[in-house]
C-alpha cells in the first residue's frame, strides 16, 4: 500500500491522478489533498478518498471546508497556508507526492517533498525551471525519487535505459526530441494573433488542461519551460534538446541514439498514462486510457518549429543558455504576463514582449540558494507588473 499526497488535487492533473488512484484501491491510499480555493470540489474529493488531512489557501477557505466536512461527518483535518503544504509533502506518513500545483506557488512544497526523500511525481515544471540545480541537488542529497509526469519527459524517461545517470554520452544518447502539438495557433495568420481572446488561447486541440498551461501551449512557452525541465531531469545541454512539432500528439517524445536508433513512446493524449506509469513505476497498472489504434490515427506528421511565430520558445532557450537565475526570471515574467493576458490587460502577442522586457531590464546572476531564486522571482514579478502598467509595449513583436 502506498500513501499519497496530492498537491493541487482540484486541478486538471490532480483530478486525473485521483481517477487513476480510484481504480486501484488495493495499491493506494490518499494521505492528504490540497486545493487553493475550490473548496466544494475538495470537499467532494475528501468524501470519496477520505484523506487524513486537507490544505487550502486561506483561513476563510479553511473555515468553509471545515463546515462542509462537518456536514458530511468526515474527520479530515483542515489546515491552510504554505507551511501546511510543506508538511503534507514531507510528513513521514506519506510515501509519494504528486506535485501538481501550477506555477511558482508549488516550489516550496515540491522542494520539501524532495528534501524529505519522497517519491516525487513532478507535474509542476515551474518549480524545477526556477530552482534547477538546487532542486536536483536536494533530490540527490535526500535520495528522493524524481519521476516526470509531463507527458514529454515521462516519454523520454521511458525511452532512456533503466540505469540512466543524467549524462547523455555514456548512454549513447545523441538527442532528446521533445514533441509539441503547436497549440491552437499553429497555422493561424500571425497578424491575427493580436486579437485572440483568452478562451480561444485556452482551447487546446489535443489536451484538456488548466488555463495557465493552456496559454503557455498557445505561445509555446510551455515547450520552452519543458526544454529547461529536460535539461535538469536528464542532464542534457540545450544543443542536445530539440523541439519537433507533431500536431497529432501521439508520439509523446523521442530519444535518439548514436547507432541511429530513435526510441519513441506513443499513446492517446491523456495524462492518466504518464500518471499511472509514474505512480506504479517500475510496475504497470491500468490507467483508464483507451488503447492507441494507429490505423485510426492514420498519419503522423513532424515539422520544425517556427521561432518567429513562437518567440517564447527562443526566449526559453536563451534563458537556459544564460543559466543561473535567468530561468527563474523567465518563469516569473511569464506567469505575470499570462495572468495579465487572461485578465485581458494585455494582448496575446504582448506576452513575449513583457518577458523579453523583463529579461532585458533585470540582470541575472548565480543561483546559490532558494532565497536568491525567490528574490529574483519577486523582482521579475514587480518588473513585469510595472511594464504592463506603463502600457508601453508594442502590440506586434519585432522580428
Ligand atoms: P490547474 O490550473 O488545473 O490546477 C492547479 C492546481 O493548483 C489546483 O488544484 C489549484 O487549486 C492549485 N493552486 C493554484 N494556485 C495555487 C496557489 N497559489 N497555492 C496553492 N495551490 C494553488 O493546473 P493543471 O493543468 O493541473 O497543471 C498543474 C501543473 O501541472 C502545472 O505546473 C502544469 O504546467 C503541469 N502540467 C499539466 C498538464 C496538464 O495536462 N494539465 C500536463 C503537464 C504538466
Ligand atoms: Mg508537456
Amino acid at each position: 500500500m502506498q500513501s499519497i499526497t496530492i498537491l493541487g488535487a482540484t486541478g486538471s492533473i490532480g483530478v486525473s491522478t485521483l481517477d487513476v488512484i480510484a481504480r486501484h484501491p488495493d495499491r493506494y491510499i490518499v494521505y492528504a489533498l490540497s486545493a487553493h480555493s475550490r473548496v466544494e470540489e475538495l470537499a467532494a474529493q475528501c468524501r470519496q478518498f477520505r484523506p487524513k488531512r486537507a490544505v487550502v489557501g486561506s483561513a476563510a477557505a479553511a473555515d468553509q471546508l471545515a463546515a462542509l466536512l462537518r456536514a458530511m461527518h468526515l474527520d479530515t483535518q483542515v489546515e491552510w497556508g504554505e507551511a501546511a503544504l510543506c508538511d503534507i509533502a514531507s510528513n513521514t506518513e506519506t510515501d509519494a507526492v504528486m506535485a501538481a500545483i501550477v506555477g511558482a506557488a508549488g516550489l516550496a512544497p515540491t522542494l520539501a517533498a524532495a528534501r524529505a526523500g519522497k517519491k516525487v511525481l513532478l507535474a509542476n515544471k515551474e518549480a524545477l525551471v526556477m530552482s534547477g540545480q538546487l532542486f536536483m541537488d536536494a533530490v540527490r542529497d535526500a535520495g528522493a525519487t524524481l519521476l516526470p509526469i509531463d507527458s514529454e519527459h515521462n516519454a523520454v524517461f521511458q525511452c532512456l535505459p533503466a540505469n540512466y545517470r543524467r549524462s547523455l554520452a555514456p548512454a549513447g544518447v545523441t538527442k532528446i526530441l521533445l514533441t509539441a502539438s503547436g497549440g491552437p495557433f499553429l497555422k493561424r495568420a500571425v497578424e491575427t494573433l493580436d486579437a485572440v481572446t483568452p478562451d480561444e488561447a485556452c482551447k487546446h486541440p489535443k489536451w484538456v488542461m488548466g488555463r495557465k498551461i493552456s496559454v503557455d501551449s498557445a505561445t509555446m512557452m510551455n515547450k520552452g519551460l519543458e526544454v529547461i525541465e529536460a535539461h535538469w531531469l536528464f542532464g542534457a545541454p540545450a544543443d542536445h534538446i530539440e523541439v519537433v512539432i507533431h500536431p497529432q500528439s501521439v508520439v509523446h517524445s523521442m530519444v535518439s541514439y548514436n547507432d541511429g536508433s530513435v526510441l519513441a513512446e506513443l499513446g492517446n493524449p491523456d495524462m492518466r498514462t504518464p500518471i499511472a506509469q509514474a505512480l506504479a513505476y517500475p510496475d504497470r497498472i491500468e490507467s483508464g486510457v483507451a488503447q492507441l489504434d494507429l490505423t485510426q490515427v492514420g498519419t503522423l506528421q513532424f515539422e520544425k518549429p517556427d521561432f518567429n511565430r513562437f518567440p517564447c520558445l527562443a526566449l526559453a532557450y536563451d534563458a537556459l543558455r544564460a543559466g543561473g537565475t535567468a530561468p527563474a526570471l523567465l518563469n516569473a515574467a511569464n506567469e505575470v504576463a499570462v495572468q495579465a493576458f487572461l485578465d485581458e490587460r494585455i494582448g496575446f502577442r504582448q506576452i513575449d514582449r513583457v518577458i523579453a522586457a523583463v529579461m532585458d531590464a533585470l540582470p541575472h546572476g548565480p543561483a546559490p540558494s532558494i532565497e536568491a531564486v525567490l528574490a529574483q522571482d519577486a523582482a521579475a514579478r514587480a518588473a513585469a507588473e510595472r511594464i504592463i502598467a506603463a502600457g508601453a509595449l508594442p502590440m506586434t513583436a519585432s522580428a
